[in-house]
């Protein structure tokens, strides 16, 4: 077993400026020390060494005027803490560019990018692939680190200041490119560009290729070191990041943290995720911290999804000029210290799983799969996420839930079609939305027994008529809904369930010709029967329900859901929808049932939660406890049994609680 195989990761990360280098690592540790973390994630080497290398091919930073990096290692380690160090090898000095510049990147008119003395490097130069290697093999065999991390691993195409330059055409890059496809990098221009998918799979083979090689050398050398970074392939522990962008559009995403930890935690069984709460609010403002609210919202939501803690200041605490947050971030790192026997091993209970697509970086099918996220959430509905990529392999997993919903999944693949149509056989109904597999016909006729007719309508002023109460039964009294953005015209297989009539375009002003819209032939829903159903809507409610948030486009969903499940699912709250649930099995037989209150978001301001109390949660299928207590309070908590299950009352005076629910040994056997 790996150290960091128990998934209890309590990850406090200085990301040092070069002046830190002579910092004191005493006063650092002992502050580390407060947070009751087990991990110290600091800067090595890379762009700047902080220790003194001998390789010419890294710039030692003229501040280093000890073994910075062997100091901290020590201390880590004599202080209990593990010590993960930090590489960065997008970048270098402007010294090593006028030494090899064919180590770096090249705008398409081969010019370098130059930021303040730190050039860009590429990913195929000779740089990162040997010397990033001979880099890390120096930290890893002349200090006893425990894990590396790589930040901004593969293709930058950006610079820090947001200035866009696109891919990268050094001389390496055409090469390899040359090779892979017998064509002409130069030709290619960008994402709109007919060599755009060539592209990206050339950028996912080669930055796969060298972490297979980093993997390889490192753990030839030193198998206990975990390897991190954002990329899945040959890590242990991928990384994620909750953080803020000034510039980054509207709605803020209130589930980052709790998306960022579910899509990675259930689908790899030997890969650990670390989800880094960024306390700035932007790259560009690296000592002003969000709010703390939304800290601790973070956190909370990283630990319930079954993750570690990890949080993230720029330099050392000391002379960090905003301390504003750090209590609340210690709490947490407290309260996860005292009871980390109850997180990270979470066993899923889902209802639904959410399949997030391959094609997720495309802002459509991101969109679609947000909003889908966010019903979800909003409905406590109990789902895990599962990557497209991922989804054959996880097989097994998928088999126990009820429900899988495929949110503008572009195409499928033979064998995840299989899968899917497998699984449906054996009862689980399948949802698709957001025009889902609209030029994938197989998969479209297979499993939901629909056929694209080719023409889709982009005009505004369309609706869905939702007057159905049997299947809409929340919609009651408002019988249209808007069909906002790309509506597709589908035909549907006969003995499909036809519902939601589409209610063509008509005029919409002046007000005195606002009218002359008719019942289409179309529908907005159809839903076959395959053991499982096939319900498919050719329409994006996610999307809309991102953007918007009108509730219409989440009750059409959520409706359409709870029946196919004849309303069984495993947990039922009576609480407002800014409220987020989890319900996990534990490893020792008893359940957790954790509860964040999200009320203090208004959509763009986080600030202290509503008290919230008296929630009923109803638990379906749960055998009768020994006893149920707060994990917060360590009081117990009253329960009743019920025809389904047992029902417990949750308090939420503050932000989170968690309940467990333990059995006799009796019940468990
Ligand atoms: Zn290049």
């Amino acid at each position: 077993m790996n150290w960091w195989s128990s998934n209890k990761l309590r990850l406090i990360q200085n990301n040092l400026r070069e002046a830190d280098a002579d910092m004191d690592v005493d006063k650092l540790i002992s502050e580390v020390k407060q947070y009751e973390a087990n991990v110290l994630m600091m800067n090595a080497g890379g762009m700047f060494a902080f220790y003194p290398t001998k390789l010419d091919c890294q710039y030692v930073t003229p501040y280093l005027k000890k073994d910075l990096l062997g100091e901290a290692v020590a201390k880590a380690h004599a202080n209990g803490l593990r010590f993960i160090a930090r590489f960065d090898f997008s970048k270098a000095h402007e010294s090593l560019f006028k030494r090899r510049p064919e180590w770096f990147y090249r705008t398409r008119t081969n010019r370098e990018v130059n930021y303040d003395g730190i050039v860009h490097t590429c990913l195929n130069s000779e740089y990162q692939q040997q010397h990033s290697l001979r880099m890390i093999h120096e930290v890893i065999t002349n200090y006893p680190v425990d894990g590396i991390f790589f930040n901004m691993f593969g293709y930058q195409h950006w610079d820090y200041s947001g200035n866009h330059y696109g891919p990268c055409y050094c001389g390496n890059c055409q090469r390899r490119f040359q090779e892979m496809y017998g064509l002409d990098l130069m030709q290619y221009e960008g994402p709109e560009h007919e060599l755009h998918s060539k592209y990206k799979t050339f950028q996912e083979i080669t930055v796969r290729e060298i972490l297979q090689r980093i993997q390889t050398e490192v753990k030839a050398a030193r198998p206990d070191v975990a390897i991190c970074t954002y990329f899945p392939d040959y890590v242990d522990i991928i990384r994620k990041e909750s953080n803020t962008a000034l510039h980054r559009s509207l709605p803020l995403w209130l589930y980052s943290a709790s998306e960022n930890v579910a899509s990675v935690q259930n689908n790899w069984d030997d890969k650990l995720v670390s989800n880094c709460c960024i306390n700035a609010i932007d790259l560009t403002y690296r000592f002003t911290g969000i709010s703390r609210h939304e800290v601790e919202i973070r956190l909370y939501e990283n630990i319930a999804n079954g993750s570690g803690l990890d949080f993230c200041i720029i330099g050392a605490f000391d002379g960090y000029p905003d301390k504003a947050n750090l209590d609340a971030a210690k709490a947490v790192f407290r309260f996860h210290a005292r009871h980390e026997g109850r997180y990270g091993e979470l066993q899923s209970m889902a209802d639904v799983a959410l399949i997030k697509p391959k094609s997720a970086g495309d802002g459509q099918a991101q969109k679609e799969y947000e909003g889908l996220f966010k019903m979800l959430k909003e409905s406590r509905i109990l789902f895990d996420v599962v990557l497209q990529e991922r989804l054959t392999e996880r097989r097994e997993a998928l088999q126990r839930v009820k429900a899988i919903i495929l949110p503008a999944i572009a195409e499928l693949n033979d064998a995840q079609r299989e899968t899917l149509a497998g699984l449906q056989r054996e009862g689980i109904h399948l949802i698709a939305t957001g025009r889902a597999l609209q030029q994938d016909q197989a998969s479209l006729e297979q499993l939901f027994g629909a056929a694209y007719s080719g023409s889709s309508n982009v005009k505004p002023g369309s609706y869905l008529d939702v007057s159905d109460t049997q299947w809409f039964p929340s919609l009651a009294r408002r019988d249209w809904i808007i069909a906002e953005q790309a509506f597709a015209y589908m035909t549907f297989e006969p003995g499909a369930q036809c519902l939601m009539p589409y209610i063509s375009p008509a005029s919409f002003g002046p007000p005195e010709r606002a009218y002359g819209h008719a019942l289409s032939e179309w529908r907005g829903l159809g839903i076959a029967n395959r053991g499982g159903s096939g319900a498919y809507y050719p329409w994006n409610p996610g999307a809309l329900y991102a953007r918007h948030g009108f509730e219409d486009h989440k009750l059409v969903v959520t409706d359409v859901l709870s029946r196919l499940l004849s309303g069984k699912l495993r947990l039922s709250v009576e609480a407002p929808p800014c409220t987020e649930w989890f319900l996990h099995r534990q490893p020792d037989g008893s359940h957790m049932l954790q509860a964040l209150n999200l009320s203090g978001f208004n959509g763009t301001t986080y600030s202290r939660p509503l008290p919230l109390d008296g929630m009923r949660a109803e638990l379906r299928g749960l055998p009768v406890p020994q006893r149920v207590y707060s994990l917060r309070t360590g009081q117990p908590v009253p329960w009743q049994t019920t025809e389904a299950g047992i029902a417990v009352t949750v308090e939420l005076p503050e932000v989170y609680e968690a309940l467990i629910i333990e059995y006799t040994r009796e019940t468990l056997t």
